[in-house]
């Protein structure tokens, strides 16, 4: 039976980040990955932000498409809400060009990737974990599983589901795109309940148009597609569809007998965007650390548990708290928001200024501290919130 220090489930973005900084800790580090390939099938809408790429550790350049200076809010009431900052604050990635760069790093640092490696079940022997491949058997001192957002093998081993579960759909399309360097948001409950709708241009004639919702997003998707609101604008049939699920909520607990849970089995999500590249990298790094002093030093694992809730878990319980409003919130509510913060120019520089799609909590709280006075907006605040 192969021995390795670390074993890592699942060969995505989490996955790779922690193996690889578990191998450069000095364990002997694989990752099993159930598919033929890193990076498929993506299961992404490919919006990453600066923050997220400059966690990636990756210096080159090949998978960014298409860079985003700004977003146009538009609430239920269809009017157009621009924000535009003098500096690139996102990309439009091919994330199945990201996935294999990141591969290709870890496998630089040392890491080795077996793929078509599907774990079937677990078990302990003394202090080792044995991983059952189907035809092979492998035995690792510390399993990260990064299994993305089903994670069967991480709740058998006792890590709990996340607090809720999203749906989510895109496709890409021929599309007219009005500002290459704008993503437009939708918001409404017709439209995605419990989060919002999205086009993000790729080119100036092709788009990734999806949805996230509390759940049915390919039924919302289609009636999205269908309305007036852009079915105008798109000049063909899709060329690709993206399903998936989106944990949100963190369980409270993500260690287990021998084992961490990383990225999406984990739930460390924006529960804001519902994006989870930039958590799952910072959660990895500091779980291939965390997991390769374990089996080199004798460190507790548990210390996995308070160092990524303090790196951000404060950014996931506000982020948690303001999809709860949003939840709530009736078509009227949001188009009531979206007209204050229009009327303020104040709040439309500060958001401008402090925006960032991996760390909103900042510019969140300051948009509500500008609106405090604001006493119909606050009114309503309050009323969605308790
Ligand atoms: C529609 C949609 C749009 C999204 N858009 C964005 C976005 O724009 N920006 C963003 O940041 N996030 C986005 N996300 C979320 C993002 O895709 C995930 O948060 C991210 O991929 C999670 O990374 P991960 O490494 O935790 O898991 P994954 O990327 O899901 O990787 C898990 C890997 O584990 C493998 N695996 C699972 N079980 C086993 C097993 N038993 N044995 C071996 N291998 C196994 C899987 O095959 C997979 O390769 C979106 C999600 C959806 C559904």
């Amino acid at each position: 039976m192969d021995r390795y220090d670390v074993a890592v489930i699942g060969g995505g973005p989490a996955g790779l980040m922690a193996a690889k900084h578990a191998s450069i800790c000095g364990a002997s580090t694989v990752v099993l990955e159930e598919h033929r390939a890193v990076g498929y099938p993506v299961q992404c809408a490919g919006l990453l932000g600066i923050r997220a790429l400059e966690a990636s550790e990756i210096r080159e350049e090949g998978f960014l498409l298409n860079p985003f200076r700004g977003a146009v809010f538009v609430p239920p009431d269809g009017s157009r809400l621009s924000f535009r900052s003098p500096d690139i604050r996102a990309w439009a990635v091919d994330r199945r060009l990201f996935d294999r760069s990141m591969a290709v790093e870890a496998v630089r640092h040392g890491v080795e990737i077996m793929l078509g490696a599907h774990v079937r079940s677990l078990r302990r022997s003394g202090d080792l974990t044995v991983l059952e491949l189907g035809d092979k058997e492998i035995a690792a001192r510390a399993v990260i599983s990064a299994e993305g957002v089903r994670a069967s093998i991480a709740r058998r081993s006792g890590i709990p589901p996340p607090k809720r579960l999203l749906s989510g759909a895109q496709v890409e399309v021929p599309f007219d795109v009005d500002d290459i360097e704008s993503v437009e948001v939708h918001l409404g409950r017709d439209i995605a309940p419990g989060l919002f709708a999205w086009v993000i241009p790729i080119s100036r004639s092709s788009a990734r148009v999806g949805l996230c919702a509390t759940d049915g997003a390919c039924s919302h998707l289609r009636r999205f597609l269908s309305s007036d609101r852009i079915n105008d604008r798109i000049r063909g049939s899709p060329v690709s569809l993206v399903v998936g699920g989106l944990p949100l909520g963190p369980p409270d607990r993500t260690v287990a007998d021998g084992m961490l849970a990383v990225g999406d089995a984990a739930a460390q999500v924006k529960p804001t965007s519902g994006g989870g590249v930039y958590p799952g990298l910072v959660c990895g790094r500091i779980a291939g650390r965390v997991a390769a002093e374990h089996v080199l030093n004798g460190g507790q694992l548990e210390r996995y548990e308070r160092e990524w809730r303090s790196a951000i878990g404060r950014e996931i319980s506000l982020g948690m708290k303001v999809n709860d409003t949003l939840r709530r919130m009736s078509d009227g509510d949001i188009d009531m928001m979206i007209r204050k913060i229009a009327s303020r120019p104040e709040v439309i520089r500060a958001i401008e200024k402090h925006g960032d799609i991996d760390r909103p909590s900042r510019v969140i709280l300051r948009v509500l501290t500008m609106l405090a006075l604001d006493l119909s907006f606050i009114r309503t605040i309050l009323r969605v919130m308790f």
